[in-house]
């Protein structure tokens, strides 16, 4: 039994990446972060985030980074590329200095934001470390005041780092590390001059790192320029199907999948989730214990009364709930704009089902993440997807020691959905209600108003969880277009 399941593992396991180097490459590395020089803070907060083992670019960069040399790492979104550049940069920062120590370059806003949720993933349990973002669309005061109250690390677009730099707005003579994260895209953006005017102000005693998924002509130039006797690491997959999609993979032994699962949620922060199971008892008992850990949830399954689902569906969309937990049956008729993240709890029983499940996210040109949880012995199931796919999952394994700290994101509701007893047959429009809510006196402002659904004999509006009080008070003690109606929460 033991022997038939190590079997299946390395299988497994060798189809990571590409099966040959895979193996090769576990040969020669222990993959036990254990290994690596890291302060005990920092390896305390990789075993709190359930991470067992180093994915092939961390075990590839990780040494290489710690021992200060410059690096051009090969690898896409998905392969764990962030905590190889910044477990290195959290172990080197002197915590005395409050002055930068890291830059990290990033070619978007949402990109920064993701890597700095990353870092601080990290960073939590460590005092004196403090990390900020540098990108456009927000207030320059805030940025001011928090590198004057000492940001050691700092997550960048190339616009809005250049100005502050020019403007002399950061004090850059400690830093040590700088890092340019999908320096391709970055390029490909026309960020070329401000990078380059950007390294040309930094000291030259640093560590140049690079990560990008493809290597043309225009970073080998940048790196010839700026990099001194780079060392290359390169850990890539195959093109997607989905291209938009990252799909992920944890292989948990069946007793482990509900623990692996409040992982995920933990480790992939999102606004909107839908978790598929098989059965409607493993969507009733994932649903309750959400509910436990406070998590904005609720289940679809078919027992539910078409009310019940119509609701429901309304608060998801609205933003009131965060998670939905589902049957495939029950998840049929959803239809929802943009999901950010689908969990298939389960494996479906078809590759057709799987895609189609994972095809809700990663729409409108939005970048969507599918999670899916195997055990050992579904490796032929897993072998089939990725064939379908035309790639390798990337893959992971925890290590459940620990309670998982769910992400305060799905615990706080945006929205509360309010219902109102009346309708288009009542010949009301959403400026109407939209009027009630923002009169005088006690007004809502029109930006705590969310989506509103108008049905024949009632209307749903969604406002903001802060003033949903508020805006029930006024909906049941005033009029709407002259007429009193009832009003009352979704539950
Ligand atoms: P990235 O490629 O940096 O976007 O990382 C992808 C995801 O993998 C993130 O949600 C990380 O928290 C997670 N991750 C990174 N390294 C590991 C690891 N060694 N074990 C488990 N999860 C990881």
């Amino acid at each position: 039994m033991q022997m038939q399941r190590l079997t299946i593992h390395i299988k497994l396991l060798q189809n990571m990446f590409d099966g040959k180097s895979y193996l090769n490459y576990i040969n020669k590395m222990d993959s036990s972060f254990k290994l690596l020089k890291l302060s005990p803070e920092i390896l305390a907060a990789i075993q709190n985030l359930g991470y067992s083992k180093m994915t092939p670019i961390q075990a590839a960069s990780i040494p290489l980074l710690l021992e200060g040399h410059d690096l051009v790492g090969r690898s896409q979104t998905g392969s764990g590329k962030t905590a190889a550049f910044a477990l290195p940069i959290l172990q080197k920062i002197h915590k005395a200095d409050k002055t930068p120590q890291a830059l990290i370059l990033a070619p978007t806003r949402e990109l920064c934001e993701q890597i700095l949720q990353e870092i601080r993933k990290f960073s939590k349990g460590l005092k004196n470390i403090q990390v900020m973002a540098l990108v456009g669309g927000q207030s320059s005061s805030a940025q001011i005041k928090s590198l004057e109250m000492g940001a050691q690390i700092i997550v960048g677009t190339p616009g809005r780092t250049l100005e502050f730099l020019r403007a002399r707005l950061v004090e850059v003579d400690d830093l040590k590390t700088l890092v340019l994260d999908e320096a391709d895209r970055m390029l490909d953006e026309g960020f070329t001059e401000e990078v380059t005017q950007i390294i040309e102000l930094l000291p030259t005693k640093r560590q140049t790192v690079f990560f990008s998924a493809t290597f043309p002509e225009s970073i080998e130039q940048l790196s010839l320029k700026y990099q001194k006797n780079p060392k290359t690491v390169s850990v890539l997959q195959e093109k997607t199907s989905a291209p938009m999609i990252e799909q992920f993979l944890y292989i948990a032994e069946k007793p482990e999948k509900i623990d692996t699962l409040m992982r995920i949620l933990q480790q992939h922060p999102a606004n909107s989730v839908l978790i598929f199971c098989r059965t409607k008892a493993s969507v009733a008992e994932i649903n309750e214990l959400l509910l436990e850990a406070k998590v904005a949830t609720s289940a679809l399954h078919g027992d539910l009364e078409q009310v019940q689902r119509d609701q429901t569906m309304a608060r998801f969309r609205s933003g009131s709930l965060r998670v939905l937990v589902a049957t495939d049956v029950a998840a049929r008729g959803i239809d929802i704009d943009h999901l950010e993240l689908v969990i298939n709890f389960d494996l479906p029983s078809t590759t057709d089902i799987y895609l189609h499940r994972i095809g809700r996210t990663g729409r409108a040109g939005k970048k969507g993440v599918a999670v899916s949880i195997a055990d050992a012995f579904e490796a032929t199931k897993v072998e089939e997807l990725e064939r379908v796919m035309g790639k390798p999952f990337n893959r992971f394994e925890l290590n459940l020691k620990g309670k998982a700290v769910i992400a305060k994101t799905l615990q706080q509701p945006k929205m509360k959905m309010i219902y109102i007893s009346g309708g288009r047959k009542d010949k009301l429009r959403p400026g109407d209600v939209i009027g009630t809510l923002t009169s005088q006196p006690n007004a809502i402002a029109a930006t705590d108003i969310g989506k509103i659904e108008l049905h024949d004999t009632f209307t749903y509006v969604a406002v903001s969880f802060a003033v949903a009080g508020k805006a029930l008070q006024k909906l049941t003690t005033s009029k709407i277009k002259g007429h009193k109606y009832k009003a009352s929460y979704i539950k």
